[in-house]
């Protein structure tokens, strides 16, 4: 059998499955191509997390990473929730223990505690708001002017934050190997060399704030989602994108015919990619990995995320 061939059989294996078993599939932006292809939904982690709380199917495939499916267990507890491959965590998420997060409250008391969403459902159990890139600043323009505000985990985020609001924010000093692996160096080789196309640069990179002193109005800050949107709308040929490379694959479905290029091609995140539609047919086949989070935990951790659910 040749390799499309087993792509193809995989995938009609999946949806099978999937269907004999009530399940849904979800997949993350940064999944690999023929993941995102199998899924019955493909998003960034905001869109991923409304899909897992409003959907009717009795268990949830994840393709993503270990909290986005923890998250998808907090929002539909009595849900099955599955990730095929445990090991599927995030150098961000892993930026921050709950420990050091109650470490952090005490030394600000009465600060209001923000987290983008790549966290652990501990640290998500000890915060006031949720967010992902896609509503984080709607999240902080939520929140009284003078109230201080402790921003974790991610110091890009927190800066490019920082500066749409005008808000002064006590940022984490954690990072994303990936994103913060794309340096303003990437950003000013292909201003050089593609002096035609469009720059979409995710709020989390190395190279957002670098992008952002550019200031031209050819340069974007956009999450995953916005770029999807982005690109369909933009009359523009050519796109270049800074953020982990699946993303392409995506906009080069949702945007056919355009020309969209990484800014750094070694922009992969080895975590998503451990996620295969092998894994994903396993997953189903032996029901498994099911994602269990302690009540009290889960209880706690809803609150931060309803939050963010409700302020898109
Ligand atoms: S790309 Fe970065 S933030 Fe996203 S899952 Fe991978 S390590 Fe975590």
């Amino acid at each position: 059998m040749t390799a499309p061939e087993l792509t193809t059989t995989l995938h009609e294996e999946v949806r099978s499955l999937a269907a004999e078993r009530d399940a849904v599939i979800l997949a993350h932006n940064y999944q690999v191509p023929e993941v995102q292809d199998v899924a019955h939904f493909v998003g960034d982690s905001l869109g991923l997390s409304r899909e897992a709380a409003a959907t009717d199917a009795e268990a949830i495939v994840f393709c993503g990473v270990h909290f986005m499916a923890e998250t998808a267990k907090i929002l539909s507890p009595e849900k099955t929730v599955l990730l095929p491959d445990l090991d599927a965590g995030c150098s961000l998420a892993a930026s921050i223990t709950a420990d050091q997060l109650r470490q952090w409250k005490a030394e600000n008391p009465g600060a209001v505690v923000v987290s983008y969403v790549n966290t652990t459902a501990e640290v998500k159990a000890e915060t006031d708001y949720c967010c992902t890139s896609g509503n984080a600043k709607a999240v902080i323009e939520a929140i009284p002017r003078d109230q201080e505000i402790l921003f974790l985990p991610d110091m890009y985020l927190g800066i490019w934050l920082e500066k749409v609001t005008g808000r002064k924010l006590n940022i984490w000093m954690g990072e994303c190997h990936v994103h913060a692996g794309i340096r303003p160096a990437d950003i000013e080789r292909w201003q050089d060399e593609a002096p035609d196309a469009e720059l979409l640069v995710h709020p989390e990179c190395g190279c957002a704030s670098q992008a952002m002193a550019f200031g031209n109005e050819r340069t974007h800050i956009l999450s995953t989602e916005g770029m999807i949107n982005f690109a369909k709308a933009s009359p523009k040929p050519r796109m270049l994108v800074a953020t982990e490379i699946g993303i392409i694959h995506r906009l080069e479905k949702e945007a056919p015919g355009k020309r969209f290029e990484p800014v750094n091609r070694q922009a992969v995140c080895q975590y998503m990619k451990m996620i295969t539609l092998e894994k994903v047919r396993d997953s189903l086949r032996d029901w498994m990995y099911e994602i269990e989070v302690d009540p009290e935990i889960a209880a706690r951790a809803k609150l931060a995320i309803d939050r963010m659910v409700q302020l898109g």
